[in-house]
């Protein structure tokens, strides 16, 4: 998407993925499919640019450093360094001054039981590394439930967090440009299903204080880090409507996906507009909006039901192009306008359900 938004605005693109026939493939002038760690090739392709971005921020610090000789890497390494590893990020955010959930850093069974002791249960044990949607996360309900966690991260470092009983799910997606310009899209809600988001709506329903706060919080961590580029704070909402930080994303986010049909300037082109040196676009949003995600479950039956989900004939359909369609893989998503953020949300919904086939 960040390619096809370059793509309307004249630029030419290479990309560079592990897999071949990659999305990004599919609208690149060139591509290269190598391992991240093959510098030689992540040389050559980085000599033939004039700017490299990211879309996954667990690119090998090794492989933005060899691509830096090249051409600059926007957001910079010193980004994806903080945010590819949960307890450098957390450590950072803390540091500064924002706020998070009380945490612990694990690296043995011992520091597990005092954190625990500490923190007291409900907590989360999660990867320090590698780790989104869930992947690498085990609740720890009681304190006897410690030595079963612990052996899930098969030595793996970790972090400890205080489980927080939140209302809802916020996150701001944002950018900065190169002159340190800054845009945001405001506050939007998030719902996830397994750990996995599931809809977002745009605007959330939170009050004028948590709003300002929310963006204020989001335009200091792009500052402090020096983004250049767009950013999504997540944020958790807890009942008594404070924000804490759940996890900060360096790319554009798939809390910001209903920006392509919902707003002026969509987080996609505004990514190209950042990366590239160019004044940052309007986020302005006429209409409140939804998403939700197409995730591969929907295939379990053979194809979903297009005809009826595109009978919905105001209702956006995304689909990325990737070739296989497994249970939990982001396949596509849906988009949709309403009067209220809950209006359009049910109507992605809607579309959605139509493309539910029944189990042969
Ligand atoms: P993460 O991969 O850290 O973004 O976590 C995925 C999802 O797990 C979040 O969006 C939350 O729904 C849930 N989660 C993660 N950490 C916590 C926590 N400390 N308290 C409550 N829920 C959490």
């Amino acid at each position: 998407m960040i390619a096809i938004a370059a793509r309307r605005m004249g630029y030419r693109i290479h990309t560079l993925a592990p897999d071949a026939d990659s999305p990004t493939s599919h609208v690149a002038d060139l591509e290269y499919s190598a391992a991240y760690d093959d510098i030689d090739t992540v040389k050559r392709f980085a000599d033939g640019v004039d700017v490299i971005t990211l879309e996954f921020e667990n690119v090998l610090t090794e492989t933005v450093d060899a691509a830096t000789t090249y051409a600059p890497v926007r957001p910079g390494g010193h980004v994806l360094y903080t945010a590819q590893n949960r307890l450098r990020e957390k450590t950072w955010l803390h540091g500064h001054n924002f706020p998070v959930a009380p945490f612990r850093h694990i690296t043995s069974i011992e520091e597990l039981r005092s954190g625990v002791e500490n923190l007291g249960t409900p907590a989360i044990l999660k990867t320090a590394g590698f780790g989104y949607d869930g992947k690498g996360q085990v609740r720890i309900d009681t304190p006897d439930a410690v030595d079963d966690a612990y052996h899930e991260l098969s030595g793996q470092e970790a972090v400890l967090e205080t489980f927080i009983d939140f209302n809802r799910e916020v996150s701001v997606v944002a950018a900065r440009g190169l002159d340190g310009g800054f845009a945001h899209y405001g506050v939007v809600d998030n719902t996830h299903r397994n750990h996995i988001l599931d809809v977002t709506i745009s605007p959330a329903d939170v009050s004028p204080t948590v709003y300002q706060e929310a963006i204020k919080i989001t335009r200091g961590v792009l500052e402090s880090l020096d983004v250049v580029g767009v950013m999504c704070v997540e944020f958790f909402l807890t009942r008594d409507d404070t924000l804490l930080i759940n996890e900060i994303a360096p790319r554009v986010h798939n809390s910001g996906h209903f920006t392509i049909d919902a707003c002026i300037t969509s987080q996609f082109e505004q990514q190209v507009r950042a990366v590239c040196g160019l004044p940052l676009g309007s986020t302005a949003q006429p209409q409140p909006a939804a998403m939700a995600n197409l995730l591969g479950d929907l295939w379990q039956n053979g194809e979903p039901n297009w005809p009826a989900m595109l009978a919905h004939t105001d209702v956006k359909l995304h689909l990325y192009g990737k070739k296989d369609a497994r249970p939990a893989r982001k396949m596509g998503h849906l988009t949709a306008k309403g009067d209220t953020s809950q209006a359009a949300a049910e109507k992605v919904m809607a579309a959605r359900n139509a493309l539910i086939m029944p189990t042969r």
